[in-house]
């Protein structure tokens, strides 16, 4: 099924090409897999330039599908920057390559200290790799670095002016990475829980624990479940993180269960300084929800 569906969407992007729509504006057009992604590239990439984010808010990018006119509008951009695991990624870049043959597709992980996961991938080869790189202000550093490097290739008369913002950003990113620093470092709680592993690289990078409801993709079951239960009550968890994208009645369970706070966050957010502070004042117990 999901072959004939691919199948259409080849030939209808064909049409569509064969149509002929030409870009719009001054063309400079980018393409960011999730927001988070779009902020960076925005701040380094000026007001000149227009950054789409290719999954829409809502959407999960674990499991998006493009559509045919999507695949058109990035064969008229000028580069994509992917997040670079995440699985409609692992599942469509290729399509999307083939598709726009003149566009630099970068992986924004390049350069990254990759770390494993519960975190489902389905059949793909990266099964095991977490991909939300982002959640952490060191990653974005050099997620930074890489959308300076490929920005100052295919534009290389502004160059100049793409360091000078790469070292903006960069100034703003160390202020984030310092103020967690400083909160996490004396916060009492080490471990939280989370339904889906959105927070791998934030807990790795400050000395904290997550410990993931989800099981690859899965709903516990009610042996997980009450193992989960027993393993937040010896971490003395105070704090269980649930995202709009996912499933939160376990989170619930957990909750009600060891009497924990129960957060939504938003790791998909644009406003990323906000969010990455947000999470750390929940975890250093200056905010209650
Ligand atoms: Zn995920």
């Amino acid at each position: 099924m999901r072959r004939v569906a691919l199948y259409i969407v080849v030939i209808l992007v064909a049409m569509l090409q064969a149509c002929g729509t030409a870009p719009k504006g001054n063309g400079k057009i980018l393409f960011v897999s999730i927001d988070p992604l779009r902020f960076i590239t925005q701040q380094i990439a000026g007001e000149e330039w227009s950054v789409q984010t290719f999954v829409p808010k809502g959407s999960s990018p674990e499991t998006y599908d493009p559509t045919p006119s999507q695949l058109v509008e990035v064969s008229q951009s000028k580069a994509f920057f992917m997040a670079g695991y995440l699985s409609y990624e692992v599942q469509w870049g290729e399509r999307l390559k083939e598709n726009a043959p003149n566009v630099e597709f970068c992986n924004t992980a390049q350069g990254i200290g990759l770390l494993n996961s519960k975190h489902y991938h389905g059949k793909e080869e990266h099964q095991g790799v977490d991909p939300h790189t982002w959640t952490s202000p060191r990653n974005m550093m050099q997620i930074a670095k890489n959308v300076c490097l490929v920005l100052s290739r295919i534009d290389a008369s502004n160059k100049e002016q793409y360091l000078q913002n790469l070292d903006k950003l960069n100034t703003r990113l160390a202020k984030v990475d310092s103020t967690l620093t400083e909160e996490l470092q004396n916060c009492k709680q080490k471990t939280f829980a989370i339904y889906h592993p959105s927070l791998t690289y934030f807990a790795n990078d400050y000395g904290l624990r997550q410990l993931c409801i989800e099981d690859e993709g899965k709903e516990p079951s009610p042996q997980q479940l009450q193992q989960l239960i027993e393993q937040c009550r010896a971490q003395g968890v105070k704090t269980i993180f649930i995202q709009k994208e996912f499933n939160v009645q376990n989170a619930q369970v957990i909750a009600q269960e060891i009497g924990a706070q129960l957060v939504q966050i938003d790791p998909l957010n644009y406003d990323w300084e906000e969010e990455m502070l947000k999470i750390a004042r929940y975890l250093s117990n200056e905010t209650t929800n």
